[in-house]
């Protein structure tokens, strides 16, 4: 067991992680990263990021993750292939928080301060194919990728907050929207609900359900299922999202750390300070509104200087 005490360490290597990482080591407080089961994070699961500020052509996600490694490394950053399956974190001021890592119990780190960027994983719908056309039609960002399908026809499934609101902005720039919900009635508010009802451009099809997506390389139509009638109806879309919310990455953190109803840590109001002195929290998984890259990288800065600031303040 190696009994040094750290200054920060960062658990997660998506945009958020890699930030804190690149603004920690700056400010020197030689920083140690944590990847995690999926180095680079969401961002490696799409080919097309053309959001990002900077990248005048857009850029390949993955590229883009590998672009934040090299970055980190050149500030030397430490960065460790592993993933924590269990945290100890001490809830008084300049306490010692213990991060547990890796297969064998004796992977022990011991540090003042804690970033938490573990992230947030979108729901999936189970169905064949959606994992094979993520990127090829399929998508779980209205946001990120609702621009590629301008002018033409799009699915969307979901009947909460998010589908509805994705929804209402789809329908300003693509041809047609179809709605999906598999209720008969919807769990988003009621303010959305009358945008939605009364918008032309939107077909909400109720108690509905897709049942096969087609296509090989690329996604050409879903056939949809309505439990009422018990018939199918087959319609061609370019796009399809999935708007059925994301999990954030806590289990470890249950107990530990204030988390909302929905499992992502509480921070308090313009900060990235969680209820634990020490231990701050970046990027989606504590950000159930935004969840986006920029945001995210945004937010690991700023828990990278509310480290330094508590560190200055011992
Ligand atoms: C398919 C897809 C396409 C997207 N496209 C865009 C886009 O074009 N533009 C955009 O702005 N946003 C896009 N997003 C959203 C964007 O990817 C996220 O908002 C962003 O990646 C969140 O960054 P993050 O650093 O908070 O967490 P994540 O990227 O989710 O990374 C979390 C990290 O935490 C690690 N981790 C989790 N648990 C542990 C543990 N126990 N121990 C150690 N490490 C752990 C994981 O390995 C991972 O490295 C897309 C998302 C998806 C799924």
């Amino acid at each position: 067991m190696n009994n040094k005490i750290h200054n920060c360490i960062i658990i997660g290597s998506g945009p958020a992680g890699y930030s804190a990482s690149i603004y920690a080591a700056r400010y020197g407080l030689d920083p140690i990263i944590i990847l995690g089961d999926l180095p680079g994070g969401q961002l490696t699961n799409t080919n097309y990021v053309d959001n990002y500020l900077g990248f005048p052509h857009g850029i390949d996600g993955n590229q883009f993750m590998d672009n934040c490694r090299k970055q980190a490394e050149r500030f030397n950053v430490e960065i460790l292939n592993e993933s924590v399956y269990e945290v100890d974190l001490c809830n008084y001021i300049g306490g010692i928080h213990k991060i547990f890592f890796g297969k064998k119990k004796n992977n022990l780190l011991m540090s003042k301060g804690v970033i938490i960027a573990t992230g947030s994983t979108p729901k999936c719908l189970g169905i064949k194919k959606e994992r094979q056309l993520l990127g090829a039609g399929i998508s779980f960002c209205a946001t990120c990728d609702g621009f590629f399908h301008k002018g033409k026809d799009i699915a969307i499934v979901g009947g909460g907050d998010t589908a509805l609101e994705d929804a209402h902005y789809l329908s300003r720039i693509c041809k047609k929207v179809y709605l999906l919900v598999r209720k008969n009635y919807f769990r988003a508010s009621k303010i959305l609900q009358n945008n939605i009802i009364d918008n032309d451009n939107i077909n909400v099809l109720f108690q509905s359900t897709i049942s096969e997506i087609i296509g090989d390389n690329v996604l050409k139509a879903i056939k949809i299922f309505n439990h009422n009638t018990k018939k199918y109806q087959l319609k061609l879309i370019s796009g399809l999202f999935i708007a059925i919310g994301h999990h954030p990455n806590t289990n470890i953190f249950k107990n530990k750390l204030n988390l909302n109803d929905k499992g992502f840590i509480i921070v308090k109001n313009g900060t990235t300070n969680t209820n634990i002195p020490g231990v701050f929290a970046a990027g989606d998984v504590q950000d159930p509104n935004y969840k986006q890259a920029i945001t995210s990288a945004g937010s690991g800065c700023m828990a990278a200087l509310d480290l330094e600031k508590y560190l200055y303040s011992l």
